[in-house]
């Protein structure tokens, strides 16, 4: 009775002006722009969440790949480093569904929580949210993130040269996987892998670094190439390490204060391919998923809010939001003179957005 088109219309409306629940967006319903822009009245809550657990998700990531191809065409993409990253959509001791993931707490309860991995491709004037994958019971993150790896390479397999993620991911099947499909990786380096980083730090106590000053951070760099003491893998690994210090001017004291972080990364990346300068600036470019994936997706797009807790409807929503998250960037970017893009926030044209679409034109053209 009710058209698909009229629910996920529906929905992607919610999601370009950002209502945060079914119920607010019901809430709404009297609006005549509704039936003007669904040509049928908004349908309720219940079936807005009972569709969504049923969409074709296929369908939803082919809307994805359609904004991808547009934009790629208009020479509007032009990152090539893939992020990938989990991240929790929902924890709760008394809610679950049969697609929940379970966790024993310290104090012996059980927790049902979501996990998502997501991939986003940066590097250049625009991110992009390519994909994502529910995990499942009994997989870990890397787990989930290869089988996501694997169809984004099947779907997009030109996209992208350069694989960033977090230290989790640093294990041999999953860096293989990757030096397989022709790729490259930069890992975050931590503990786990203890025999690669100490041999590394016995390097770099041994060597100067090379040192840059930016603005208010000093950056010494050391880059060690042709480690073979992770002998789980089969190829020599180049490591990274960029010991940052930062001197800002506190506006209070008006002392100065200096903080310090110390990074270092696995790369299977050639010094050939990449200075060490550039492999630091991949490696901090996984702090974009951070910001502009999912910290922006849940802050300013309700991403955190489960509209229907069905592992299904989890999935569809999340699709959709970031088909309407890669819309509204590419608007911004691309359809905002430069001189008014600079001078306001996302937020704020998120904001004039969505009073357009439900008001119509909120100043003068
Ligand atoms: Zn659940």
């Amino acid at each position: 009775m009710i058209p698909t088109s009229v629910v996920f219309t529906g929905a992607f409306l919610m999601a370009v002006a950002r209502f945060g629940s079914l119920n607010a967006l019901e809430q709404d319903k009297r609006n005549p722009f509704w039936r003007r822009r669904l040509g049928a009245g908004l349908p309720s809550a219940d079936t807005v969440g009972r569709v969504f657990a049923q969409l074709d998700q296929a369908g939803l990531r082919r809307l994805l790949h359609g904004l991808y191809d547009r934009l790629k065409r208009n020479k509007a993409l032009d990152g090539t480093v893939l992020i990938l990253d989990g991240h929790e959509t929902t924890a709760s001791y008394l809610r679950c569904c049969p697609g929940c993931l379970e966790r024993k707490m310290q104090d012996g309860r059980i927790q049902y929580y979501h996990r998502v991995v997501l991939a986003m491709l940066v590097g250049g004037c625009l991110p992009f949210l390519l994909d994502m994958e529910p995990q499942q019971k009994g997989e870990d993150e890397v787990a989930c993130a290869l089988r996501l790896l694997g169809r984004v390479l099947q779907d997009f397999p030109r996209a992208f040269d350069l694989v960033v993620a977090d230290g989790l991911y640093l294990g041999a099947p999953f860096v293989r996987f990757v030096l397989r499909h022709g790729k490259d990786a930069v890992i975050v380096l931590k503990d786990e892998r203890r025999d690669l980083l100490q041999d590394a730090r016995g390097i770099f106590r041994l060597e100067p670094p090379t040192v840059e000053i930016e603005g208010s951070i000093v950056r010494r760099m050391w880059d060690v190439d042709g480690l073979t003491s992770w002998t789980a893998m089969d190829v020599p690994i180049r490591v990274v390490r960029s010991l940052e210090t930062r001197t800002v001017l506190r506006q209070r004291t008006k002392t100065p204060e200096t903080t310090t972080s110390d990074w270092i990364w696995a790369t299977t990346l050639s010094s050939k391919k990449a200075s060490t300068r550039t492999v630091i600036d991949y490696g901090h470019d996984r702090w974009l998923i951070e910001n502009k994936g999912f910290r922006e997706m849940g802050t300013f797009w309700h991403a955190d809010h489960i509209y229907r807790h069905d592992a299904g409807a989890i999935t569809a929503f999340l699709l959709t939001l970031m088909v309407a998250l890669n819309l509204f960037r590419a608007f911004v970017q691309l359809n905002i003179k430069p001189v008014l893009r600079e001078r306001h926030t996302q937020l704020y044209f998120a904001q004039r957005l969505t009073a357009e679409l439900l008001v119509g034109p909120t100043i003068p053209p």
